[in-house]
């Protein structure tokens, strides 16, 4: 009798991608072992029996055959939903894309964090029941800062601490600065404080206890920008979801 070993796992299906003539490699974020790629044999022929647990957005607990480095197994899903409003929307759909490819990049596959397991599924719970997905996608990117190894200074003025002044953003100091020390950087952002006011908010919110958040059309726009900014000139991150996600965008507008 062969040994497998059996385990029960949590798991936020990030992407499907087909392999061979008939099969599939899914790749879920666990919580228990981080990111991990699951080879699924027969998954792309007529009558799978897993077909419904492995349809995009789903998520939920598994057993499986959890290998090191190797391709891992799903023995048999155990309770599993799917988060039917992303689904269904390609909108939705795209935020929540592009999100968990931004994970992707962040986490090598066995990079273990129950912390960002939780992130990303409160992130797409709330995308799932109606939060503005931009800014659930805003709060992930801002968090997702010190993962990629830059992390602004936005409790107070890089230079002196003071938050109690006027502050702006600095890309040369890396954070803020308060009105005192604006002069230190001639190619200051500029931001409208509701931006500031967001960014410093979202740095340290915790997703799972929003229930929601409005912001305007015009903050919104300046959030974009920012982001865009760092995520593509400083970290030189492009991904295609991103890209499909702002044609989407602009189609919209
Ligand atoms: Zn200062």
């Amino acid at each position: 009798m062969k040994n497998y070993h059996y385990i029960y796992f949590h798991g936020i299906l990030m992407y499907r991608k087909n392999y061979r003539e008939h099969d599939m490699l899914v790749k879920f974020f666990t919580a228990e072992f981080g990111p991990k790629m699951f080879f699924l044999r027969g998954a792309r022929k007529k009558n799978y029996k897993l077909a419904a647990d492995i349809l995009p957005f789903s998520y939920g607990k598994y057993t499986g055959n959890i290998k090191k480095d190797l391709l891992s197994y799903i023995i048999s899903p155990i309770d599993v939903k799917h988060y039917l409003n992303i689904s269904e929307d390609i909108y939705l759909n795209a935020y929540a894309t592009y999100i968990m490819n931004l994970l992707d990049t962040a986490f090598e596959d066995g990079h273990h964090s129950l912390e960002w397991f939780n992130k990303l599924f409160y992130s797409l719970k709330l995308i799932n029941v109606g939060m503005d997905p931009q800014i659930v996608t805003n709060i992930m990117e801002l968090q997702l800062l010190s993962v990629f190894g830059v992390a602004p200074e936005l409790r107070g003025c890089v230079i002196c601490g003071r938050s109690d002044l006027d502050l702006d953003y600095s890309e040369k100091m890396g954070g803020l600065i308060c009105s005192n020390h604006f002069n230190q950087d001639l190619y200051r952002l500029r931001l409208d404080k509701k931006t500031i006011y967001y960014l410093r908010k979202f740095s340290i919110i915790e997703l799972s206890k929003i229930n929601n958040i409005k912001v305007n059309n015009q903050t919104k726009k300046e959030l974009r920008s920012f982001f865009d900014n760092i995520y593509e000139n400083d970290l030189g991150i492009k991904l295609k979801s991103k890209k499909f996600l702002d044609q989407m965008n602009n189609f919209k507008i």
